[in-house]
């Protein structure tokens, strides 16, 4: 429950949400993907407006966090991803010399990409989320506030990152770990992700915004699920 070091904004004792509200922004993005074609995300002016200055620290805040955590993120999954054996489907090439950092990765990866096993369905796996997250890493979204949305945030889907990034009430109401999980994940739906939250499946893990961006702070911090409790749980 320790904020990870690094965090220097102020974290909201008074987070109130709960599952079912970590849940609604998943609910709302799919729900105007739905909407993608038929509208426009300026055609219901009258609840949108640009952020305040108080609102811009904290999305700015957020975003700071979500490129630093893609940055350390992709260092550490690319220097996994050197050591792939040529010949990964048996230990006849030598097995990598894995590090702490490496070990890192591979946990993170089982937790939330679901590989238990170091084998060539793992190497294949840590490939796509890498790219993903790179593709994250090169996405930059306006930001607009939603002032009747009870989302923490929500976008158009898929390549409408032209369209921006909403905001709703909730998400400055939340705490600085959620806030930045919440934006990571997101510009993962820019990229055509969706949602899996249950889901038992490497596939579905890789194509669900939850997964990726839990997976990416999990690399990156430690910490974790920043939306469930006041600053979600930390590892070392
Ligand atoms: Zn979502």
């Amino acid at each position: 429950m320790t904020p990870e070091d690094d965090d220097t904004t102020t974290v909201d004792s008074q987070a109130t949400e709960d599952q079912g509200a970590a849940d609604q922004p998943a609910e709302q993005s799919a729900a105007d993907q739905t909407a993608e074609g038929s509208g426009s995300a300026t055609s219901d002016t009258g609840n949108i407006r640009e952020p305040n200055e108080n609102e811009t620290t904290a999305i700015d805040a957020a975003e700071t966090e979500r490129a630093s955590a893609l940055t350390r993120a992709l260092q550490l999954i690319d220097a996994l991803l050197g050591k792939r054996p040529a010949d990964d489907t048996d230990g006849g090439s030598g097995a990598p010399e894995i590090t702490t950092d490496d070990q890192r990765v591979i946990d993170a990866a089982g937790r939330w990409l679901l590989t238990p096993q170091v084998n060539s369905t793992f190497w294949d796996t840590l490939s796509t989320a890498r790219d993903l997250v790179a593709k994250n890493q090169a996405l930059n979204a306006a930001h607009h506030i939603d002032t009747t949305k009870n989302d923490y945030a929500y976008v158009y889907g898929l390549d409408t990152v032209d369209k921006g990034l909403f905001f709703g009430m909730p998400f400055f109401n939340t705490n600085s770990n959620c806030r930045r999980e919440v934006v990571t994940h997101e510009y993962f739906h820019f990229l055509g992700l969706g949602h899996f939250y249950s889901t038992t499946t490497t596939g579905e893990a890789l194509q669900c915004a939850h997964h990726m961006a839990e997976l990416v702070f999990d690399i990156a911090t430690g910490c974790t699920l920043g939306c469930e409790s006041a600053v979600g749980s930390c590892r070392p």
